[in-house]
This record gives C-alpha cells, structure tokens and sequence, in this order.
C-alpha cells in the first residue's frame, strides 16, 4: 500500500470543488474509510464488530457498519481484514533527557509511533528547550514523532540530585520559576522532593492550581498525601507513595519529619512495616474523591527488582539505544550491587505490594495513568516498549483488559483535558488510529502486535512501520561512529 496522503487529496478535491466549469469531483474523493474492522469502545470496554470508519483529513467523520461501504465508492478504501481497531495509546510519564543525548533520543520519536503511541506526557528533564521545540515540530508535521505534553523544567529545593530543574528556596523563587514556566507553555507543571522543603512544596501546588496548571508530583516525607490533596494536585506520581496511606501515623510522620523530628531515613524505616491494607483502602476513596489521578509506574522498580538475575544483554530494543544513551543506567546498577540477598527479597516483596494496590485503587475510583518512566536514568525502562510492559504488569497485578486500555487511552484524554480530541474512536476526534492483530480485550498484550497506524492524516502499514524502526536502528550505528 503507498503512502496515502489525505491532506493532499483533499486539497485536490477542493480546488475542483470550487471551479465551476470542472468535471464534477467524486463525492467522496479525499476520505479514506477503513473497513471490515473490529472496533474497540475504550469506554464502554466493548467491541463492535463489522464497522467502518470514515476518516478526512486527520478527523473521523463518521462510523458506520460494514454495509454502508457501497455508499462510499469513491473514497479510498482499506480492509482491515476483520483486525482490531484501538485510539493510539499515550504513555503519560516519560523524560527525554540527557544533554549529551538529543539525538539518541529524537531517533527514538518515529520508534514510539511503530509501537503504537501516539502521544506522551513528559514529565520535565534537562532537555526543556529540545523538548519544548519538539513538541511544536511534531504539531506543525515538521517532526515525526508522538504528541508531546512536557512539564518543561520540574521543581526542586535548592542544590537538589537533579541536573537541569528549577531550584527554589523561597516563595518568591517559585513564583519566578512559575512565570518562567507559563512563558515556556509548558503543559502541566511538575514537582519532586529531593530537596524541596515542604510548606514551599505545598505552596508551588497552590500557585499552580491558581495559575490554571495541572500538577503532577512525588510526596515528600515531610508531606502527608493528604496535605497535597488539598493544596489541589492533580496527579501523584509513582504509586510507591501510596503505600504510606496504610499507616494510621502517615500525617504525625510527616509533621515529625517537617518539624525536625524525625530523619527522612527514619521515616522510611517507619514505613517499612506494618502496612494496612483497609487503611490504604480508605486513602484511596479519599484520593478519589478529591480527583487525585494516579500514574503507578510498576516496570522502573519491577526491572531494579529484577536487576541481579535479568540478562539485558541480547534485549531486542537495544537495537535503538546508543551506548551513550545505555551508559546512563550505570549509575543505579552500580548503586545497587551491594544489596544483599535479604535486600533483593525486600525490593520484590515491595514491588509485588505496589502492583497489588492498583485493584483497589480501580475499585475506589481512582483514576489510573499508564506511564512508563522511561528515561536514559532508568535502567532498562525502554522508551515505547516500556509502556507494554508498564500495561502488561497492570493485567498481573488483576486489572481487566478493558481497564488497561482506559488508563492508556480515555485517561489520559481526559486528565489533560483533551478528550474532546483524543482518546477514543468516535465521531469529530482526531483519527490516531492503531490497529492490532488480536483482541485487546482478551488479552492486553494484544497492543504489542501493530499492525498498521493512521497519525497526522497519513496511513502506515506494517512493512512501513517496520521501516521506520529500521531508520531508527541505523540512526542509532550512526551516531555511534
Ligand atoms: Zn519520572
């Protein structure tokens, strides 16, 4: 199948359109209707079978039965031969970072959209400037890459592990950091705990919600979970975190550790043991009903777990990292090789008690993210792959298929405010089109098996999917020499 460009032939039908003495153009000239297809109702968890899917330029115009194809004999027509048609998928946390690596990480853009993702939330880096060029490049079909939300620069305190945040000592620090911020445009604003002190925390949470932002952050130990809910956060990041509403004692720690009292190391050792499941339960009704969102991020602490007895050697999708980019996860590898077996064992335990929170979480009313985290700093969370792997461990730890697909699709529309646009397959949004060999619903790592995507107007089937990874693994031996 050539590139079918949509943009193109309907300027073609315009023109005609508006000439009178033309030959009269074909009604349906410049659509493209994807047919013979299972289509999936993220919303409803539901598929509909022998649909069509009548698409003009980059917007879906209509749905309709497979019968209705008669009705649309000049249109360009594709058979999806009975496959599986899901929204694109949005990874809502990665970085793209590392000031030595932006072309290591620009060859992986076209990478994400082989794999079916179509839009990503980054969750702020030392790349802010690239990033932020980026995500305009891609709006303006100048770059082929997925859509990009970017936090630009994330908040920290002052001297903070982190290259390349905004480090803040005083409220009016932060106020600067924040107009800083509105002029980049950035998307959402994001805040990390390293050294950040907390009342300051709290109060970058507050001017972010009064400015009209979104925000996304860690939880400080000086922080209860609860104090951030109400200074208005839009989304916690990381549900290790969460485990912290199983102590009854969660919001004296805090004050304990904010008035002094208590050492961060204290408090982590605190939250160690003794864990409440009912407790937590309760925690997470409440999150949701402030609307608190949640991206868990399982694979990051799923793959550090697994650090001692993985071989990453022959991994498939090192094909795509340089060694520059790979050099990167050193750092916590090296961080963890004194960990005792005793220590190994904790670190499983601890992310199995992460993974089983999220039916909970579900059944509280939570709404969940998918989000990765990948990044050069984090050791083998693969950009693109990473997401499937992130949905994957969301079925083992016993959310539904159809649950799955929401928080990497509807969700996420939503929690950005986009979903007038994004997020599912209907009427007047956007046709960022995947479609999968397998059903979804049955089985969530259906996702993985691409076969085609419609983006920005334009059709890609598999074998041009597949060129586009070919470009990225050349890419990569490229810069490598
Ligand atoms: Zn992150």
């Amino acid at each position: 199948m050539p590139l079918v460009r949509l943009s193109l032939l309907i300027v073609a039908v315009g023109s005609l359109l508006s000439c009178q003495s033309a030959p009269q153009a074909p009604e349906h000239a410049g659509l493209l209707v994807l047919h013979n297809l299972n289509l999936v109702d993220v919303e409803q968890g539901k598929l509909q079978a022998n649909q069509l899917v009548v698409v003009q330029q980059d917007r879906i115009v209509a749905i309709a039965p497979e019968q209705d194809l008669a009705k649309y004999p000049d249109a360009t027509q594709i058979d999806a031969g009975g496959q599986y048609l899901i929204p694109g998928l949005w990874d809502m946390h990665v970085h793209f970072e590392g000031r030595d690596l932006v072309e290591d990480n620009a060859l992986l853009l076209p990478v994400y959209l082989a794999y079916g993702i179509t839009g990503v939330r980054e969750a702020a880096s030392n790349l802010a400037p690239v990033v932020l060029s980026w995500r305009q490049q891609v709006e303006q079909g100048r770059l082929l890459g997925p859509k990009i939300f970017t936090a630009g620069q994330m908040f920290e305190g002052i001297d903070s592990l982190w290259d390349g945040d905004l480090e803040v000592g005083t409220e009016q620090q932060m106020r600067d950091g924040m107009d800083k911020l509105q002029h980049m445009q950035v998307d959402f604003i994001k805040i990390t705990e390293n050294t950040l002190q907390p009342d300051l925390y709290l109060a970058t949470i507050r001017e972010a919600r009064r400015r009209g932002f979104l925000v996304s952050s860690h939880v400080p130990y000086g922080t209860s979970i609860g104090e951030l809910s109400d200074a208005g956060l839009s989304s916690i990041e990381h549900a290790s975190y969460l485990l912290r509403l199983g102590f009854a004692d969660e919001g004296q720690t805090a004050a304990a550790v904010r008035a002094g009292q208590l050492t961060i190391q204290q408090a982590a050792d605190h939250y160690k043991t003794g864990f409440d499941q009912q407790l937590a339960i309760k925690g997470y009704q409440q999150l949701a009903a402030q609307h608190v969102a949640v991206t868990p991020t399982l694979i990051g602490g799923r793959q550090l777990a697994h650090l001692h007895d993985t071989d990453h050697s022959h991994d498939q999708f090192l094909q795509y990292l340089t060694k520059d980019f790979t050099a990167s996860y050193q750092w916590r590898i090296d961080r963890m090789k004194g960990e005792t077996a005793e220590q190994q064992q904790q670190r499983k335990d601890k992310e199995q008690l992460i993974a089983a929170q999220l039916p909970y979480l579900w059944q509280a009313g939570v709404t969940l993210l998918a989000g990765s985290d990948s990044a050069a700093l984090n050791t083998y969370v693969y950009p693109a792959q990473a997401l499937h792997d992130e949905l994957e461990l969301f079925q083992q730890a016993g959310l539904t298929p159809a649950q799955i697909l929401q928080t990497a699709t509807i969700n996420g529309a939503r929690f950005m405010r986009q979903d007038q646009d994004y997020g599912s397959i209907a009427v007047g949004k956007k046709a960022e089109l995947v479609l999968l060999h397998d059903n979804p619903l049955q089985n969530i790592s259906a996702t993985r098996q691409v076969q085609a995507l419609l983006y920005q107007g334009q059709w890609y089937d598999k074998s041009q999917l597949e060129q586009l990874l070919q470009k990225a693994a050349a890419r990569k031996q490229q810069l490598e020499h």
